[in-house]
């Protein structure tokens, strides 16, 4: 490389030079040079064609105006360096073409270095102010060695721009995939999602999958229905959540029973007994250690190593996840005792219901017969009685007793009593219609109300009573029991306030029947 000024004498043009090849291996950075004299090109060629910095070659573009640089710079090419003379197609191309790079293409990463053959057309404290430019150079004063030293010092500033902004660019992205992620709530959903956003995330083929193990530390729940079921597990059992692409599909289950890829399997193995993220060449295993006792392990596939930056990443978006993977074990925690306590609560209520229903059972039926009891009955009566009054409807009553019923108990005994009290119950209820009411007066005595029914009507009621608790002998252990009951009837009369008078010349007219000879209804004058 010689020390002598590049620009002062210029080499004789040279043909218009081909592009340095591209070299293997890493991608060039890329330089374009703007300048309408070719032998301005051929001697930056000559003096930049060497350089290597970071393990990358220089890759030398050339645009002979100012247009032309514009074009090229809206294209594909991700150029780090604009060397740019200021006087081409006018006086000022160069400048205009620096703000045309900064507002019009929005390239603010690109370094462009200043390189004017005529200082007093741009002076260069004006141009260092006014215009969004990273370097001014007089051609004048340019030597192969500062030339060099230049171009590497832009280099490494466009470096560390495009790493921030790959950085940044990456965090975003961590942030956008796992608040979507943070979201959901079922941990199979969710660690089909942390695939998902991981091989995304580092732009590798969709293969990977996501196991589990219970830390054998914490101790702590499984996530694996296997393992929760109580069957197939040991402790130390690591098993599949979710797995996607060539792993996609295969369900729950230890991994050893459902991996064959001795590589992968052994990655994960690897992961969580060292308890840290694995980079290989051909695949990233993340470790994610989650703060309940469980650990996770996501082997995920790549197609190349991955930087020292996406490494770095990759340890952020573990960290974030981390968090994710102990609030919907906890959510899943939560949502079970909360279904355990719901099914408590529905059975309790239901055994609430059930206590209640028979609470009131008891309070107005008649434990031995079934039919409603006295004091229920009166209610009725006073209900019916107060419908019959407002709308000057009939109401009848009528009053029963069995007859010589001390033989039945004295004969048969008190329990053959009781199933004959059934009995009659059963023939009773029979003979009557559903908006009657039957019910225990005391003793083998019972009441019978009768709405919309008038004296005559009710007489006929009576005899179909009567007849049927007549009807035949009650069988007990064999034995038949003959059984009948006296009948008394009476009607409410308008301007009765209560049923007590009614009740009164039911229980006269049956206290007639029975001085008749029983098993008759008497009703009442
Ligand atoms: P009458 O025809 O005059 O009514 O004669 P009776 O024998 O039926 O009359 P009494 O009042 O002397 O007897 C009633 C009997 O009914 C006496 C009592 O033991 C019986 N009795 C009352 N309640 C029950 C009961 O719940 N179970 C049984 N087995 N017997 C009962
Ligand atoms: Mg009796
Ligand atoms: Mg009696």
């Amino acid at each position: 490389m010689s020390d002598g000024f590049l620009f002062d004498t210029f080499p004789a043009a040279a043909d218009t030079p081909a592009p340095v090849p591209a070299p293997s291996g890493a991608d060039p950075w890329h330089l374009l040079i703007v300048d309408d004299e070719p032998e301005v090109h051929a001697v930056t060629r000559l003096a930049l064609g060497k350089v290597r910095f970071k393990d990358r070659r220089l890759q030398l573009h050339s645009a002979y105006s100012a247009a032309e640089a514009e074009a090229m710079l809206r294209g594909p090419v991700p150029f780090a360096i604009v060397l740019l003379d200021v006087v081409m197609e006018s006086d000022d191309a160069g400048l205009r073409l620096v703000r045309t790079i900064r507002e019009d293409v929005g390239n603010r990463a690109v370094r462009i270095i200043l390189r004017t053959g005529q200082p007093g057309q741009a002076p260069e404290e004006d141009v260092i102010v006014g215009y969004d430019i990273n370097d001014y150079k007089s051609k004048t004063e340019l030597t192969t060695q500062k030339l060099f030293t230049t171009v590497v010092a832009a280099l490494r500033s466009y470096a560390d721009i495009t790493a921030l902004e790959t950085s940044r660019r990456g965090l975003q992205q961590i942030i956008d995939s796992t608040d979507g992620l943070l979201e959901l709530r079922c941990m199979r959903q969710f660690a089909a999602g942390v695939l998902t956003q991981i091989t995304a995330f580092l732009g590798a083929p969709a293969n990977g999958i996501l196991c589990a193990q219970r830390g054998s530390a914490q101790g702590g729940d499984s996530w694996c229905e296997g393992c929760a079921s109580g069957g197939m597990c040991a402790d130390d059992c690591i098993h599949v959540l979710a797995g996607a692409g060539r792993f996609a599909g295969m369900g729950d289950g230890p991994l050893e029973h459902m991996v064959t890829d001795h590589a992968v399997a052994s990655a994960i193995g690897e992961a969580l007994s060292r308890r840290r993220t694995v980079f290989a060449s051909g695949s990233t295993t993340l470790y994610i250690p989650v703060p309940d006792g469980q650990e996770v392990a996501a082997w995920v596939q790549t197609e190349r190593p991955l930087s020292s930056l996406d490494q770095a990443l990759v340890e952020v978006f573990v960290s974030k996840i981390a968090v994710g993977f102990s609030n919907v074990c906890l959510y899943e925690r939560l949502k079970e005792a909360n279904e355990q306590l719901e099914v408590r609560v529905a059975e309790r209520t239901r055994e609430l219901a059930e206590a209640n229903a028979s609470l009131e059972r008891l309070a107005t039926t008649d434990a031995l017969t079934g039919v409603w009891n006295r004091r229920h009955i009166m209610d009725l009566a006073g209900a019916e009685l107060s419908r019959a009054r407002r709308y000057g409807r009939p109401l009848s009553v009528l009053l029963f007793d069995l007859d010589y019923f001390k033989r039945v108990n004295d004969t048969h005994g008190h329990a053959a009593g009781d199933r004959a009290l059934r009995a009659v119950v059963a023939r009773a209820r029979a003979a009557l219609r559903a908006t009657d009411s039957l019910g225990r007066w005391g003793g083998e005595e019972f009441l019978i109300l009768l709405p919309e029914t008038g004296l005559e009507e009710a007489r006929l009621v009576a005899e179909r009573v009567r007849s049927a608790i007549a009807a035949g002998p009650v069988d007990f252990d064999g034995a038949g029991i003959a059984i009948s009951a006296s009948i008394g009837v009476s009607a409410w009369q308008e301007g009765e306030t209560s049923i007590e008078q009614a009740l009164r010349r039911a229980d006269a007219a049956l206290y007639d029947a029975k001085n008749a000879g029983r098993n008759r209804t008497a009703v009442a004058a």
